[in-house]
């Protein structure tokens, strides 16, 4: 089976390593000088368009947003131009579920199935293979995606039809986003209380206010202050709103969303496209003029 890859940034880079191990692997990004990186270290081939990429039985994107993917489709060297009918089109982009729906159904027009795919476990997922994935497609083509996803996926879960696996994919991520924004304030005011940070995040870790953030991510990258670049605090952002819309089309009152995607927005407009999902930490702790290390 061949497979077709576009998207090697962050995540998508590992994820396509596994599946260079898996069989014949084709790989495309916009950005050439990484298409060309990527095949030096893991093998496949680099094709020259997207077009050239999507000529395999299975066709799947990692790019920051389902407009990026939309944006792919057409023109001469467009995936339409190359892919072929009875081919599986995985989109593992976080995305929306309404530009989801679009480009199923005009695959669908070629005889091309799909499913959105996005994926949960950030880069060291990726890498180790360890994965979750939301897959929203009938369940016919969730049987044909979960071998090629499983590659990289520990839990590879059907979530609902086309379009869920990006509503459940932008909810979790506003989960992240609020305990990110929480934690932040809540540790830099302890600190100014007197209580040493690590003290506060192992009590913490021992009480009911733990999470996945003051469980790994804070103790791994804040504490330490190693801060590694993994997950663009642009691409949270993004997923926040997506989140804060699927409430509005939902009918759902959002007060706690909607604040956490404004200080995101807030965060970002400061910090600009490439700072970090943690960085919102470093801004509570500039107001107020201490640090979480220890
Ligand atoms: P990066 O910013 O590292 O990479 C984005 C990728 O998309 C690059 O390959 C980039 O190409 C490509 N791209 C962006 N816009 C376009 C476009 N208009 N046309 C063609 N290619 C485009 O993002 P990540 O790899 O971190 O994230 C990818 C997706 O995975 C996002 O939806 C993100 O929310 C999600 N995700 C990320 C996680 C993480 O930990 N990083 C965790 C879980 C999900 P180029 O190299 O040329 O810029």
């Amino acid at each position: 089976m061949h497979v077709g890859f576009l998207g090697l940034g962050a995540i998508g880079a590992p994820m396509a390593a596994h599946l260079a191990r898996r069989g014949p692997l084709t790989v495309w990004n916009r950005t050439a000088a990484r298409a060309a990186e990527f095949v030096a270290r893991h093998g496949g081939v680099a094709a020259a368009s997207p077009r050239e990429a999507a000529g395999g039985d299975v066709v799947m994107t990692c790019l920051s947003t389902s407009a990026d993917v939309a944006g792919l489709l057409d023109g001469p060297d467009g995936i339409l131009a190359g892919i072929r009918p009875g081919a599986l089109f995985l989109d593992c982009t976080s995305g929306d579920p309404a530009t989801s729906r679009r480009i199923a159904a005009r695959l669908a027009e070629r005889g091309v199935a799909f499913a959105d795919a996005p994926v949960s476990g950030g880069t060291n997922g990726a890498e180790g293979g360890t994965l979750t994935v939301m897959v929203g497609g009938s369940a016919e083509t969730f049987a044909r995606a979960r071998p090629v996803l499983s590659t990289f996926g520990k839990r590879v879960e059907h979530v609902g039809p086309v379009g869920a696996g990006d509503a459940l994919k932008a909810v979790n991520n506003a989960l992240l986003a609020v305990n990110i924004l929480a934690l932040g304030e809540g540790l830099v005011a302890l600190v100014k209380a007197g209580v040493a940070p690590r003290t506060a995040l192992d009590v913490i870790n021992a009480s009911s206010g733990r999470s996945f953030v003051s469980e790994v991510l804070v103790p791994e990258r804040v504490l330490t202050g190693a801060w590694p670049r993994t997950f663009r605090l642009a691409l949270l952002d993004k997923d926040v709103a997506i989140a804060t819309d699927l409430l509005a089309e939902t009918g759902v009152a959002g007060p706690m969303l909607e604040l956490a995607r404004s200080r995101l927005d807030a965060a970002r407009d400061e910090l600009g496209e490439e700072a970090d999902y943690l960085d919102p930490i470093r801004l509570a702790e500039r107001q107020a003029g201490v640090e979480i290390r220890g």
